[in-house]
């Protein structure tokens, strides 16, 4: 277990019974990029059982926030759902990936488009100065079949707006398109539509994206991306129009 660090848990919520949040400790040397993964997990009979987990908390905060799905029979997630406030939790010392603002060429509007727990990276960039330093607007479009699943959903339009040091920022230039396409709601269009329907009113020349969700959310929305001429950031450090996690696609 050299390469892991303990941690505890300091903050649980259940949104509904396929999602949860939850926060540890941090160790001051674990530095990462807003929108990097890292391993994380449990022991299991004396070994680790870790799965990528998208950090939710910005870099600057003193604690690790995730977000986390439910899977019934998962081998981690069914264990990890049950854990209670003071367990431990192991996670590797680098965090790292491909979904970072460093990436993006520069542009006027930077659009996240997330579906699920593909929120969760989004929750850091959307909390980093520099992405409101670099563009003049942050859209993030959160696609999820119920409501129920729209974690984060009344933080966004109440709480964030008052945000201790960034609330100017995000009165100004923040933007909150949640969308639920198996139950009524405000937006029912999944985003693959949203972009092809022109709702977003997606421009290369001046808009930047970051992609987050299932490997077919990232296969149908890159397509779509691509058919209005955007450029994929090939692979880290060489700038594109948009970026996705790659290890999503990899694995
Ligand atoms: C780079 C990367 C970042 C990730 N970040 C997150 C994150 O921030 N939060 C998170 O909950 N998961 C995330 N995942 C998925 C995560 O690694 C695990 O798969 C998940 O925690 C379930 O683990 P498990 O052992 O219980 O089940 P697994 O055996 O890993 O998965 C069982 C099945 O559950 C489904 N599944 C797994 N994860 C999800 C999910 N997130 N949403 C919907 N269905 C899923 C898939 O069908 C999968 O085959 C990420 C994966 C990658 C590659």
């Amino acid at each position: 277990m050299a390469a892991l660090v303990e941690e505890k848990v300091t903050w649980i919520k259940h949104w509904d019974d396929n999602l949860f949040s939850f926060r540890t400790t941090r160790d001051d040397a674990f530095r990462f990029n807003n929108g990097h993964f890292v391993m994380l997990g449990l022991k299991v009979e004396g070994k680790p059982l870790l799965r990528a987990y998208s950090i939710a908390s910005p870099n600057y905060e003193d604690f690790l926030e995730f977000l986390s799905i439910k899977v019934q029979d998962g081998p981690l997630t069914s264990r990890l759902q049950n854990m209670e406030i003071g367990d431990p939790i192991f996670l590797s010392k680098k965090p790292v990936g491909s979904l970072v603002l460093d990436d993006l060429n520069p542009g006027r509007r930077l659009f996240l488009l997330a579906t699920g727990t593909g929120l969760a990276p989004f929750l850091s960039i959307v909390k980093d100065p520099e992405a409101y330093e670099r563009f003049d607007e942050v859209v993030l479009v959160h696609c999820v079949r119920f409501k129920s699943e729209l974690a984060y959903h009344d933080y966004f339009q109440k709480e964030f707006l008052e945000h201790e040091y960034l609330g100017e920022y995000v009165r100004e230039k923040f933007r909150y398109l949640p969308t639920v396409t198996r139950e009524p709601f405000e937006r029912s269009m999944r985003i693959t539509e949203l972009i092809e329907k022109g709702h977003l009113g997606l421009d290369p020349a001046q808009d930047r994206v970051m992609l987050c969700g299932s490997q077919n959310m990232l296969r149908d929305v890159a397509s779509a991306l691509d058919a209005l001429g955007y450029q994929i950031s090939p692979n880290q450090g060489t700038l594109g129009d948009y970026v996705i996690e790659r290890a999503f696609v990899e694995t």
